[in-house]
């Protein structure tokens, strides 16, 4: 486990839909080093990744649609102490790789299948009630297809 004040971020990652990467799992695989860049970039220091497997799982809302392939990431080592300005640059940051791999909200469904999903978790211990932000993620408690990568890579982070 990370040491309790460093306050990391917990990132959900998900797919269903292929995107000009290829599959979900060629999308997953690709976003990886894109993300830890666009961190590293956003943060102006060195970051530690710690990823969980990709796990397959059935969809909730709309049923008939793809099985989805998920992830956690956690970014431990951000100095910046977490604020409701940056969490906001954060999600701006996701929405654009969503963008990227072909997300277009404008034509989806509440739940429905997508290209790729990137879902801020929690930020150490911020809460946020902004009408585009819920800080920590208002359905993390809910779904297994969350928690159970989330729980991988935090078993998996190492103490710096
Ligand atoms: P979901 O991830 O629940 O399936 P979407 O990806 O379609 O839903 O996102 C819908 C909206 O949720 C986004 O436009 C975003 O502004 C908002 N949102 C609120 N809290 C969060 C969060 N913690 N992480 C990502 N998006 C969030
Ligand atoms: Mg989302």
């Amino acid at each position: 486990m990370p040491p309790i004040d460093d306050p990391f971020v917990a990132v959900a990652l998900g797919a269903n839909q292929p995107s000009a990467a290829g599959s979900p799992r060629e999308t997953l695989l690709a976003v990886r080093p894109l993300l830890e860049g666009l961190f590293t970039r956003w943060s102006a220091q060195q970051l530690r990744f710690c990823w969980s497997q990709l796990v397959e799982t059935t969809p909730v809302g709309p049923v008939d649609q793809p099985d989805y392939l998920n992830a956690v990431v956690l970014v431990e080592g951000l100095k910046a102490p977490p604020s409701e300005a940056a969490a906001l640059q954060l999600l701006d940051v996701l929405q654009g790789l969503e963008q990227q791999f072909g997300r277009d909200r404008s034509r989806e469904q509440r739940w429905g299948p997508r290209s790729l999903d990137l879902d801020l978790l929690f930020w150490g211990e911020l809460r946020l009630d902004h009408p585009r932000l819920v800080l920590p993620h208002p359905r993390l408690h809910l779904r297994t297809f969350v928690l159970a990568p989330l729980l991988e890579a935090m078993q998996g982070s190492a103490p710096p």
